[in-house]
């Protein structure tokens, strides 16, 4: 790391050296709580990808041959350099991204105690005796895909890259990682730690640099053999057409518009906290799982609403490094411009702001620090109307819509109403209708009476067009094996 001109320089980390972008160019970090660039990060292009697979193609035959106890040993090291380095890392994290010190420094811890369960994972890699024959042995093993590829977003970049990288280099793969070029300085000082925790030089490899660039140059290479990506659905189309070279495997985790469901009979108190918290303090609502839809029973809507609009009142914004923020400002200037891009769409679609709606120096006296930062409030529309875009896109922010429903069946078709498929809540003391629920709601996490409750030991996928990719769970590392099948004929 050095300094010019007080923007701090991070650089990639290609077979275990801290490199400048091939081409010498560099791209600005702002910071969003107050608009100024804080660091600068390699603008990585196809040449710096290319050395990057060729670090990970020599760092494979002896990672992977190493016995799985070691690649263990190596896991749970970097797990602990993780925990020793926590302080550093969440504030670079919320520093460069704007994420709230109680959500960033819990997922990054997470993330750790995510790494030791890969490790133990990793020694549990089995394949299945399946005998077909008299006259054979026949059995299935599970072996690395080999050089893989991995692309992450900025809304929770740290506590991603430790989780996937993780789970990828237990199974015996190498890894290129692409971190999102937003939000990558807490990725880079992040990879500085494996050379301390004793894992090889090329086993991990971090490019940064557009997606267009560096993103889709990882997506072409004819020696990465699979790519898991997290991010939006757009994007994640654009990578399923540029796979087809080498046919690659893919493994894609995409966006939400998820709905949080509030039936009359639910503890309402209990189902405002969460809700609220659901949209607006998870990450500003810059949160795939975000349950950006909340659907409440026409009988209480109106009271409903009262509640959401009292504790969104209460909601503190502000400096994200501070431990009683619960909102910080929206990541950057273009996310920024799209939400408040939606709030117009919602008014002149003519949804009405129930509460919320104001933006940046609105937010703070001119003489603030974070007059000039990302801020939106949280904010609620109303309508009746379902096919507005407000309730259809994924806005990423703390924006939410609330739309009535009269029965079950209503809130069932509304909630599956959407191309996403991610997570979905229900909200009622009725334990029938929500086991009943679970079934019919077309999502990968449904939560009963809770929200956002995520766990690496529970697997977490999305379903429609929220991506195929399955994370976490006993097992996570299926994402980065192969199947191989042995037919031994021995008469
Ligand atoms: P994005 O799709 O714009 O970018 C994600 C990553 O892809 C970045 O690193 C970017 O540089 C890279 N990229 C962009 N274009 C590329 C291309 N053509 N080829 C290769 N790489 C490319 O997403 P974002 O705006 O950074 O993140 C927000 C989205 O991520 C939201 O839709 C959110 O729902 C989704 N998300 C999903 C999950 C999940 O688990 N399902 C988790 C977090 C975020």
């Amino acid at each position: 790391m050095t300094t010019r001109d007080q923007a701090i320089d991070y650089l990639q980390l290609i077979d275990g050296e801290l490199l400048p972008a091939r081409n010498g160019e560099w791209i600005d970090s702002v910071n969003p709580a107050s608009g100024q660039v804080w660091a600068r990060i390699p603008a990585g292009t196809a040449d710096d990808i290319d050395d990057a697979v060729r670090a990970a193609q020599g760092a494979l035959g002896p990672w992977r041959s190493l016995p799985a106890a070691a690649r263990a040993d190596a896991l749970r090291a970097w797990a602990a350099t993780v925990r020793d380095n926590l302080d550093t890392l969440w504030r670079l994290d919320a520093t460069d991204n704007g994420r709230a010190r109680r959500e960033a420094e819990p997922a990054i811890a997470g993330a750790a105690a995510q790494i030791d369960f890969h490790a133990g994972l990793a020694e549990t890699i089995t394949g299945d005796t399946v005998l077909v024959s008299e006259t054979a042995t026949t059995y299935s093993i599970r072996e690395p895909y080999g050089v893989v590829g991995l692309i992450i977003p900025w809304n929770a970049p740290l506590a991603m890259f430790l989780a996937k990288v993780s789970a990828a280099i237990a199974g015996g793969n190498t890894i290129v990682v692409k971190p999102p070029e937003r939000a990558s300085v807490s990725v880079l000082a992040a990879a500085q730690l494996l050379d301390k925790a004793g894992i090889p030089h090329g086993v991990v490899n971090v490019v940064t640099g557009d997606g267009a660039t560096a993103g889709e140059a990882l997506v072409k290479h004819p020696d990465v053999r699979k790519i898991s990506f997290t991010g939006s659905t757009a994007t994640g189309r654009r990578i399923t057409e540029n796979s087809v070279c080498n046919v690659k495997a893919l493994a894609l985790e995409l966006g939400g518009k998820s709905p949080n469901i509030v039936f009359a009979d639910a503890d309402l108190d209990l189902a405002a906290d969460t809700v609220a918290a659901g949209i607006y303090t998870a990450s500003a609502g810059q949160a795939c799982i975000a349950g950006s839809r909340i659907l409440i029973q026409r009988e209480v809507f109106d009271e409903f609403v009262e509640r959401l609009r009292a504790r969104a009142s209460a909601m503190i914004l502000g400096d994200p490094l501070e431990s009683g923020t619960d909102m910080g400002p929206l990541a950057f200037h273009g996310q920024y411009q799209k939400v408040r891009e939606y709030l117009q769409s919602g008014r002149e679609d003519g949804a009405t702001v129930a509460f919320g709606g104001r933006c940046g120096s609105a937010l703070f006296p001119a003489e603030s620090p974070f007059a000039a930062g990302y801020f939106v409030e949280p904010t609620l529309f109303v309508t009746d109307d379902p096919h507005l875009r407000v309730c259809r896109e994924e806005i990423f922010g703390p924006v939410a819509v609330a739309l009535p429903f009269e029965d079950e069946d209503e809130a069932v078709r509304l909630a599956n109403d959407s191309g996403y498929g991610l997570a979905a809540g229900v909200w009622t003391q009725n334990l029938t209708r929500g086991h009943r629920l679970t079934r019919r709601l077309e999502a990968g996490t449904v939560w009963v009476n809770t929200y956002r409750r995520l766990h690496w030991a529970l697997p977490f996928g999305g379903q429609k067009e929220s991506g195929n990719g399955i994370s976490n769970g006993p097992g996570t590392l299926d994402e980065w094996l192969e199947h191989k099948s042995v037919w031994i004929e021995h008469g």
